[in-house]
């Protein structure tokens, strides 16, 4: 492939080796089949629903090692729980302030319209930092903390300058396009599920190619099956290059200049 490809959405969980290390090793050889160049990377390599302050500091900590062992080819996102907004804020500060961290990742523990994730957002925007937020729209019924993509719409909403990641496109997709299309600064982000034809289609027609990241959601889901979602959709190649990887450029670029890194 003559285009470079980024992956949004990966993580430490499901997927072999005994240290962050060794799991991020082979997930990079895995995408190196693909010819996926970089991975964004959170959590630990064990999830929690509902982290404490001290496993937040364990998962993340499980990261930072992670990022460190393959600096040129891994992003990490620092993982928080607005339950616990202290210990939230002091984590931003410690993985994204002091580095090397360049994003926050938000899964369950609390939907994402409430208050208490106000001084997050705050600050991460302070940081140029985007939020990943999991949404998804489940025919079963959510979790209790689990955000739809009507959730993080209604938080988008009081921070119009901050930058939202829309992990998973809802679940439900062609709910979810819809419910983030008023709002420019959430992204589409279509990791996850089943590798269905039209949700690449559908997110560039409705929110246009560069509100759309490619994202796996691997070792949960494989690079392969993900990546079939952009390079089978029906869509010019200049969307299909700013999905796999212009977007999500042009989205750190703002935070890796702040800090003296060529993107
Ligand atoms: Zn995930």
């Amino acid at each position: 492939m003559n285009f470079e490809i980024w992956d949004a959405h990966t993580h430490l969980s499901g997927v072999p080796g005994a240290t962050p290390e060794a799991r991020m090793a082979a997930l990079l050889a895995a995408a190196d089949r693909l010819g996926i160049s970089r991975l964004c990377v959170f959590m630990g390599m064990t999830w929690h629903y509902d982290p404490t302050p001290e496993l937040l500091r364990q998962a993340n900590d499980e990261v930072l090692r992670a990022v460190r062992a393959f600096p040129d080819r891994v992003f990490g996102f620092v993982y928080l729980n607005p339950k616990h907004p202290q210990a939230s804020l002091d984590e931003l500060n410690r993985c994204v302030r002091d580095g090397p961290m360049v994003g926050v990742k938000l899964w369950v523990a609390l939907r994402c319209d409430d208050a208490r994730l106000d001084p997050l957002v705050a600050r991460a925007t302070e940081l140029q930092a985007p939020i990943l937020q999991h949404c998804w729209l489940k025919i079963t019924g959510n979790l209790p903390g689990e955000s739809t993509p009507m959730d993080l719409a209604a938080l988008a909403k009081r921070h119009p300058r901050a930058s939202f990641i829309c992990s998973h496109t809802g679940g439900e997709w062609a709910r979810g396009i819809r419910a983030i299309r008023p709002h420019p600064h959430i992204l589409a982000e279509i990791c996850g599920g089943d590798p269905t034809a039209g949700i690449t289609e559908m997110a560039v027609r409705e929110l246009g190619a560069e509100r759309v990241l490619f994202g796996s959601d691997a070792g949960g889901r494989s690079f392969a099956s993900q990546l079939a979602k952009v390079l089978g959709a029906e869509i010019p190649a200049a969307a299909r290059q700013l999905i796999l990887a212009g977007n999500l450029q042009r989205l750190l670029r703002p935070f890796l200049q702040a800090r003296g890194v060529r993107p």
